[in-house]
């Protein structure tokens, strides 16, 4: 069995050169020739050496999931479904704004968090997904994205890891996969345009500060712990101190000078003015241990297995003015494409349901599986 390049950071591709008797260096080569330009045909890479040419088709590959299907909206924001094997699927979205192109990545087959609100979380865990699988989703949709937009240069400026899965609970294939997001050789990134979104893993949260610091987003939710248990089960095993520490730790990592919490508004279970003001409270107790935070409020979009119901408009913007009146930096997330049903970590289909995977492809490729509303992850990007 050949290995697959998209699961190496350079450093790996390194290694493996070295494993085929070439020198360490030729990697840099063929890691441009994979990221760069597209290429997955080793006899497309003319420049490189012939005796490594010569070794690669027996010894690797450039393998993309395939594509399930591409739905694109009329704001532009595009939504791409790739089968992942054995009846997953995995969702990525692209959201284009004016001076910026975010990608939106998802980074397991399902999620074991189990959050009340996320169809993702009512779905359940498939399994972790691969390095190469979560690069795959870069790989793709930027040099889709060339062609399609005619455009030579970089189209994705921007990463969130804010579709399907909790990223930290995958550290081990998500480390490479950021590194090659990061790397100038690959797609160079900078650390403040790669956000990792999560629900709160605090010792991975830790780690990812010593080996990879980039841009942090947390899912808060609730003010206090007994709310919040219910909402996002992890809380339970660490609880909101503990997960306000942790960023204040992060913090003197991180690339930018706040850290972004999100907030899921929630009609008549989260969105309170006494839930804004306790809020503010929590972020003013922890200011003094180094947390400087941005709130970011995402409308639910709701789907009927979570009986839950969309905070009204008006009460958002209550909300969002308690915060505002306390100096905190807050932002509403906008809806992008809605009539595609494009957004993170909201896959329609439900991959739990492995009775019938074919009928299951048959139905998402003719939208039968639509129907759930969501928010688009673009706002917390600089
Ligand atoms: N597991 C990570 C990243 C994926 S979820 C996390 O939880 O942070 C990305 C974001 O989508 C999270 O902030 C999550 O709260 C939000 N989200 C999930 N379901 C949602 C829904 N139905 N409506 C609005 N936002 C939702
Ligand atoms: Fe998992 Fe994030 Fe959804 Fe919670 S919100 S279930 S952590 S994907």
């Amino acid at each position: 069995m050949t290995v697959n390049l998209l699961d190496y950071d350079l450093e790996g591709l390194a290694a493996f050169c070295e494993q085929l008797g070439e020198k360490r260096f030729r990697a840099v080569q063929l890691f441009r020739w994979i990221h760069q330009k597209g290429a997955t045909q080793f006899d497309q890479m003319t420049d490189l050496a012939k005796s490594l040419r010569l070794k690669l088709p027996q010894a690797a590959r450039v393998q993309v999931p395939r594509v399930v299907s591409r739905h694109e909206s009329t704001d532009g924001t595009i939504k791409w479904l790739f089968d992942v094997g054995n009846g997953d699927v995995i969702e990525t979205v692209f959201i284009p704004e004016a001076d910026r192109g975010t990608l939106c990545i998802s980074s397991q087959a399902g999620c074991a968090v189990g959050c009340r609100f996320c169809s993702t979380g009512h779905q359940g865990f498939s399994r972790n997904l691969t390095t190469g699988e979560i690069v795959s989703q870069l790989w793709f949709a930027e040099h889709f994205l060339r062609g399609h937009l005619g455009r030579g240069d970089r189209v994705i400026s921007n990463v969130v890891m804010m579709g399907m899965g909790e990223p930290l609970q995958n550290y081990g294939q998500l480390l490479p996969a950021l590194k090659v997001m990061l790397d100038d050789h690959a797609y160079g990134l900078s650390r403040r345009r790669v956000t990792v979104s999560t629900s709160g893993v605090v010792p991975m949260m830790d780690r990812l500060a010593r080996d990879c610091p980039v841009a942090l987003a947390v899912s808060l939710h609730a003010p206090e712990d007994a709310l919040r248990n219910s909402l996002v089960p992890l809380n339970k095993k660490y609880p909101i101190a503990e997960l306000l520490n942790a960023c204040a730790r992060y913090q003197a990592f991180a690339p930018r000078d706040f850290i972004t919490f999100e907030y899921c508004m929630l009609d008549g279970v989260n969105d309170s003015a006494e839930h804004a003001r306790a809020l503010v409270a929590l972020m003013q107790e922890h200011a003094s241990s180094g947390l400087s935070c941005k709130l970011n409020l995402i409308p639910f979009n709701p789907f009927p297995a979570s009986g839950l119901v969309r905070s009204q408009m008006s009460q958002v913007m209550t909300f969002a003015q308690v915060l505002m009146d306390a100096g905190i930096v807050t932002t509403v997330r906008k809806t992008r494409g809605d009539d595609i049903d494009a957004a993170c970590g909201q896959l329609a289909g439900d991959i739990r349901d492995r009775t019938d995977a074919n009928a299951r492809m048959a139905a998402q490729r003719q939208g039968m599986l639509g129907g759930i509303k969501v928010v688009v992850a673009g706002k917390v990007a600089p």
